[in-house]
């Protein structure tokens, strides 16, 4: 038995999905952003209906682990409310980002924390025969895979699926829902599991530890104006001895953060961290911002003002 998750939706990418799902007799796990779900009460009643679980991201994808407790709150019920009552008390932190007090708060509650086991970092767009190679070879029974059906660009996640439901189903694996009634929740939630890094388990930098002498990163490209459309790359390097990853986020103003990309290997100068659809954005000015993380989790920031205009 394998379960499969998917987080951030629901979008556009969350019925091909489901149609790959339902192909092959599988039952999967929708871990829904509240901003997303608002007002598609339909589509989630034929997901529930479906054999699906419908639960809890937050509404608008912040680190719990910074917010205060009314905010935390606010984050959790205005979700628990946008998907009605499909919320079976399953909540997976943003980023994977958990503490003793995110936990308490959860508890308090009636949250259930459900992290995962198996991440094949679908949302990097590695190519569809690398995210279902990535699970494929990491599958084993009760393993809890996290994928994306929301954030982004997910058509080599939809091919990817494809290829892991029949492959694995051909090993005899099973594909079940979680967080509905009668089911217990997953062993990731009983112990806190130290996951791969992802765009959902990236370890909060700590802004007051301090930087190693000799450290150097900033954002090359793009450059002129800076005025984003279509699809566009972000050039740029980092690099320290105790370089640990980078992460680079487009900074929406007057809606918050959407994180966009991150890496663990050094980045020579310069080279592509990043290319991505703008169309997926709204117009308007902007911020990029590149944080490069060393050992410790401090970190240098970098930040250039972008405008996205798409035609
Ligand atoms: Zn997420």
């Amino acid at each position: 038995m394998l379960y499969l998750t998917f987080d951030d939706g629901p979008s556009g990418y969350t019925q091909p999905i489901l149609d790959a799902l339902a192909r092959h007799g599988a039952k999967a796990t929708f871990f829904m952003l509240g901003r997303q779900a608002n007002g598609k009460q339909d589509l989630l009643r034929a997901m529930y209906d479906a054999g699906h679980g419908i639960a809890n991201h937050t509404y608008n994808h912040p680190y719990l682990t910074s917010l205060s407790m009314p905010r935390f709150r606010d984050e959790v019920t205005a979700t628990s409310a946008a998907i009605g009552g499909l919320d079976h008390g399953c909540l997976r932190p943003p980023y994977g980002a958990s503490n003793k007090s995110v936990r308490a708060e959860a508890s308090e509650l009636g949250y259930t924390l459900v992290t995962w086991t198996i991440d094949p970092r679908d949302w990097s767009r590695p190519g569809a025969a690398a995210i279902a190679q990535r699970v494929i070879s990491r599958a084993s029974p009760g393993g809890v895979v996290v994928m994306h059906d929301g954030g982004g660009d997910r058509t080599q996640t939809v091919a990817a699926l494809e290829t892991i439901l029949t492959e694995l189903g051909a090993q005899g694996y099973q594909f079940r829902a979680l967080c509905r009634d009668g089911v217990p929740p997953p062993a990731t939630s009983q112990q806190p599991v130290q996951p791969p890094m992802g765009p959902d388990n990236l370890p909060q930098p700590d802004p007051a530890a301090t930087v190693p002498a000799g450290s150097s990163g900033a954002i090359k490209q793009p450059t002129g104006d800076n005025t984003l459309h279509g699809t566009v790359g972000v050039k740029g390097f980092a690099r320290h001895s105790t370089f640990r990853k980078w992460q680079l986020e487009l900074l929406l103003e007057g809606v918050g953060e959407t994180f966009l990309a991150f890496g663990e290997s050094p980045v020579p100068d310069p080279a592509d961290l990043y290319a991505w659809d703008t169309t997926l954005y709204p117009n308007g000015k902007h911020l990029l911002r590149l944080r490069v993380v060393y050992e410790g989790m401090n970190y240098d920031e970098y930040t250039i003002p972008v405008t996205i205009a798409n035609k």
